[in-house]
């Protein structure tokens, strides 16, 4: 069994736990780099070092890890290559995505457990979120990809029959296709993923949102070209898997009240009650720390024992003692 200390006044115990962790985006990529595929493995493996002491102490782990600029390049590929070879859909390349980083996660974290002494299976899973056909979000196509773009492409992408919205006026190219992101609901995966995990592998799943497909009419899943927010797919994978701890790895040490003012004050640790009396209070911004921490909130409400969103230096720490931002049950 894993050696997990307690630390005081949380919930956590000495037993090995599942644990969902959510690499945030710059667990790939760093602001100012370009994105070559040697500067991605270096941020991976990076970040792979913070994980082994987790599997060490013989917990279970699935990771799973935004793809927004990995899969915004992807598009661009798409588009500058038409007239070469076929466009994919935008749902293909959410696909291509989670093998492009998947193969990265495991080649490093692999090398790294290796380097540790550790041997143990680590296994990428492309995974599919059913989500419903009637979601309101298939109307409000609330999540811009890919590049932003002036009055030429915007005229092209419409013909094509993609929605285009100006997302920063004033400049020399505002726009940028729109898409919706439904909210995620059942893991296809979700049995083959368990019994992964229970057999001793460390899994990625549910990358970039995991492929979202709805049921038609006779029962048949289609794809449909949306996106689903990360880590609210996370949040739904850490069910699935009946996860005891969801640990979101992003680029704070810490989730703040008036975030940026003068009278920012860091959150340790946070009852479900406070934090969605927080979030109604407008705390937390909704591209970024806002699903975050609503995805958090949704999976104490679900049983969990604890969420955790913290820096990944910390990931250990955040286990095992206490860094980080901790959303627990009330009482
Ligand atoms: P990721 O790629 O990990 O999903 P995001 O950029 O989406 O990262 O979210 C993390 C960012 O959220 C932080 O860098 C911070 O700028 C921002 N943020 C917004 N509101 C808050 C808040 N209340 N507390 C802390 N960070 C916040
Ligand atoms: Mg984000």
């Amino acid at each position: 069994m894993g050696r997990t200390a307690i630390f005081p006044g949380t919930a956590i115990d000495f037993m090995a736990k599942t644990i969902v962790i959510a690499l945030g985006g710059n667990a790939i990529l760093q602001d100012g780099e370009q994105g070559t595929a040697a500067e991605q493995l270096r941020n991976i493996e990076s970040v792979c070092t913070y994980l082994v002491p987790l599997v060490r102490d013989e917990h279970r782990l699935i990771l799973t890890h935004g793809n927004g600029p990995q899969v915004g390049n992807l598009l661009i590929q798409q588009e500058e290559a038409e007239d070469i070879v076929p466009m994919q859909p935008l749902d293909i390349c959410v696909g291509m995505t989670q093998g492009q980083i998947g193969t990265m996660l495991q080649q490093a974290l692999t090398n790294a457990l290796r380097e540790a002494g550790i041997q143990r299976d680590v296994v990428t899973v492309i995974s599919h979120f059913l989500v419903s056909a009637d979601d309101p979000d298939f109307q409000i196509l609330s999540k811009p990809v890919g590049p932003f773009m002036g009055s030429e492409l915007k005229e092209r992408y419409e013909q094509r029959g993609h929605t285009i919205r100006e997302i920063r006026k004033g400049h020399e190219r505002p726009y940028r296709r729109c898409v919706a992101s439904p909210a995620p609901l059942r893991l296809l995966e979700k049995r083959a993923l368990k019994l992964l995990s229970d057999s001793g592998a460390i899994v990625i799943a549910a990358g970039g949102g995991g492929i979202p497909v709805t049921l038609d009419a006779g029962g048949s899943y289609r794809k449909v070209e949306s996106v689903i927010d990360k880590d609210l797919a996370g949040e739904k994978l850490a069910e699935s898997v009946s996860a005891d701890i969801y640990l979101i790895l992003t680029n704070v040490d810490k989730v703040a009240l008036n975030y940026g003012t003068d009278r920012q004050e860091e959150l340790h640790r946070v009852t479900v009650s406070d934090a969605r009396r927080y979030y109604q209070e407008g705390h937390f911004a909704s591209g970024s720390m806002g699903p975050k921490v609503l995805s958090c909130i949704d999976f104490i409400e679900f049983g969990g024992e604890v969420a955790i969103i913290t820096g990944f230096e910390s990931a250990a720490r955040a286990i095992n003692f206490d860094a980080g931002t901790r959303i627990v049950p009330d009482g």
